[in-house]
């Protein structure tokens, strides 16, 4: 079964009397380990569709499965549970507390987290250490270059052991070397089994990923793979 599998999936926004349809039937599966680049004009659907695979939103009809389950027979409580535990977000603008140290910023969410993490402080620092970051632990964002806030977003974002990592323009903000070795970072993390997906508009970021997926009007213009 592939690791996400979207069936038939519509989302309808009501904007006063008139409907806003971001998506128009989309089906699509992505597999374990794939890394996908989703591309497309602004408005074409790509946020939404993020939106819905990270269980953030609701399709207006369609069917979205994780692992093959049904999002829509999973409890509120369930719902979370899965955006905990299998999805990880990294965003365009980091989204890092600016007041906490880059530990904190890791550590924060585990131990908020509805099922404990063991030892929240040990996994935040395995995690930092991961990207490469072993050394500016205790630096908040601002002590922090962009790439090193992204890294930051990254270790966050793994902490939790997601099989799934879903990244909104994760280079939007970067420039192109801190880019290319954000990428290197994502490319390596999927080589290791986390399925990526991640909406970009620049075509050297989209080459990393091993699928590109076009959008236009909120349907799927082309897919395509290349080999690994
Ligand atoms: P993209 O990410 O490709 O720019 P979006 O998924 O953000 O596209 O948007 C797709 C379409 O849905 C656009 O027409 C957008 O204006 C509309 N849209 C997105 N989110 C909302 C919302 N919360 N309310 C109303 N319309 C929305
Ligand atoms: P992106 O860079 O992903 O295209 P946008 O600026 O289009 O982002 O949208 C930012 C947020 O606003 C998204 O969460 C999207 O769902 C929402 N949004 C987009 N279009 C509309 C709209 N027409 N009305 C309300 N919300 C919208």
């Amino acid at each position: 079964t592939p690791l996400i599998s979207c069936r038939d999936l519509t989302k309808v926004y009501r904007m006063g009397t008139q409907d806003v349809y971001a998506l128009r039937g989309v089906n699509v599966d992505f597999v374990q380990g794939e890394m996908t680049a989703i591309m497309g004009p602004s408005g074409s659907g790509k946020s939404t569709l993020m939106n819905l695979i990270g269980a953030l939103d609701v399709p207006t009809s369609g069917e979205l499965l994780i692992k093959g389950r049904p999002l829509s027979r999973l409890s509120r409580d369930e719902l979370a549970d899965l955006r905990n535990e299998t999805i990880g977000f990294v965003f365009q603008q980091f989204n890092l507390l600016n007041r906490a140290t880059a530990l904190a910023n890791v550590k924060l969410p585990l131990m908020y987290a509805r099922t404990p993490v063991a030892d929240p402080m040990a996994r935040a620092r395995e995690c930092l250490e991961m990207v490469g970051l072993g050394a500016r632990m205790d630096h908040r964002p601002m002590q922090l270059s962009g790439g090193q806030q992204q890294r930051v977003a990254i270790a966050r974002a793994l902490a939790g052991r997601p099989s799934i990592l879903l990244a909104d323009e994760p280079t939007g903000a970067l420039d192109t070397k801190t880019s290319e070795e954000i990428m290197d970072l994502l490319t390596g993390l999927s080589s290791e089994g986390i399925t990526v997906v991640l909406v970009t508009h620049e075509p050297e970021v989209a080459a990393y990923a091993t699928r590109q997926i076009h959008f236009r009007d909120g349907q799927i213009e082309r897919d395509e793979r290349r080999a690994s």
